[in-house]
């Protein structure tokens, strides 16, 4: 079969994913899914909010016609007003539905985004660690990706690395807060001085750079953190997000891009991304979900569930010795790998029907993720199974 080279390099490179899901197949096998004690994917095992299923059935009953139909291809403009009102809520600008357009997950987001903007060879800014989709998603429009470290130990953005990977082919930066992998949250004043260096490179190179906010975790942070709203921190930035993680509906594949009112060519912008989230063949997002979600607006899964999950998970593993930055928001935890080796650290608590993802996956070797987005039960199972894991590796608990 003749599929084309560079998807076939992409397979081979990703193929560890395959492999680590394959492995965790066989252990299910061998010992039952119960003894199994897999952290590997970011699937929220929490349902969708009861309004949910309310307002599902209330559509189902009262079916209006032509409510299947194709419609402008930026979404309903009813669920676009409902999106830019609660943006508007969040923060001190005024959002309107037409800086608003309805797409496929946030993953469809940032194709429609990076599509709009992105001339061959252009450059887009990704920092360690990033979401895996990324590189994939920057070369499915003739992007470059330049990976950018963040500050060691703490994972916020690193200021003089990014100032110093900006040349004139910079066209954007993906920041992804709270995080996956980390959790890590970037605070108000490291994105108004990201603004600042940003425009002061735009000066220095005659050049356009926006920041592509990725942020399906804005919902889900934690100890009364509030994420600070993208649009009162930088002018052009470009929000890309969805529903999968604050209503748990992943598989429903819905979610919005919304610009800055005050981005320089808005409009022009807006019509780009209609045009693009047309002609990437997504023609538009699920009329029926779009038409659900307007109302859920202010609606979420129930977050102090995951802080719960949170805190567990982090106490056992400071307690066992792992070194773990303390995540502020998201499903995930980062910590350092005991042996330098994260993928032979990742096989190792396999020996222990441990499933986890190395931090190689990242960008970020040395570390390992950890998903927490499952029962809580699981995680209290698999308490001795880290014991007898970090007490081989030499961890002192
Ligand atoms: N961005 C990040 C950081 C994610 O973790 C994910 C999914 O896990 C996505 C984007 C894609 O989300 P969606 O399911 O809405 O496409």
């Amino acid at each position: 079969m003749a599929i084309a080279t560079k998807i076939q390099a992409c397979i081979e490179q990703s193929s560890w994913i395959r492999k680590m899901f394959e492995q965790g197949a066989q252990l299910r096998e061998k010992f039952g899914a119960e003894n199994v004690y897999d952290f590997t994917i970011g699937n929220p095992s929490v349902e969708p909010p009861q309004a949910f299923h309310d307002t599902l059935k209330a559509l189902a009953n009262a079916p209006e016609p032509g409510m299947h139909r194709y419609m402008s291809n930026a979404g309903y403009d009813e669920t676009r007003n409902a999106v830019a009102e609660f943006l508007t809520s969040r923060c001190s600008k005024t959002v309107s539905g037409a800086q608003v357009i309805m797409t496929c997950g946030a993953g469809g987001a940032l194709n429609v985004v990076l599509k709009t903007l992105l001339n061959p060879g252009e450059e887009v800014i990704i920092l360690t660690p990033f979401f895996v989709e990324y590189k994939f998603y920057i070369d499915n429009h003739s992007g470059c990706a330049k990976v950018v470290p963040t500050l060691a130990d703490t994972f916020q953005l690193d200021l003089a690395a990014i100032e110093e990977a900006i040349t004139a082919q910079t066209k954007a930066i993906i920041v992804n807060s709270p995080n996956n992998p980390t959790g890590v949250i970037y605070p108000a004043e490291e994105l108004k001085a990201l603004d600042s260096l940003l425009k002061k490179k735009q000066r220095e190179l005659d050049s356009q750079i926006y920041v592509i906010s990725d942020e399906p975790y804005a919902r889900l942070a934690y100890d009364g953190i509030e994420v600070p709203c993208m649009f009162d921190c930088i002018d052009n930035a470009i929000i890309v997000t969805s529903h999968s993680k604050d209503l748990a509906l992943p598989g429903e594949r819905i979610g919005y891009l919304a610009a800055n009112p005050d981005m320089d060519g808005v409009n022009v912008f807006m019509e780009g991304a209609i045009f693009a989230n047309r002609v990437l063949g997504f023609v538009n997002a699920p009329a029926l979900i779009q038409r659900l979600v307007t109302s859920l607006q202010h609606e979420s899964v129930d977050i102090a569930a995951y802080e719960e999950k949170r805190d567990l998970f982090y106490t056992e593993l400071i307690k066992l010795g792992f070194d773990v930055v303390k995540p502020q928001g998201g499903f995930y935890l980062f910590p350092k790998s005991p042996i330098e080796d994260d993928v032979a650290f990742v096989q190792k608590a396999q020996e222990y029907n441990i499933l986890l993802v190395p931090g190689k996956g990242f960008g970020l070797p040395g570390y390992f993720r950890i998903a927490y987005c499952i029962d809580k039960g699981i995680i209290e199972r698999s308490i001795p199974a880290w014991k007898k894991l970090a007490a081989e590796v030499g961890l002192s608990s």
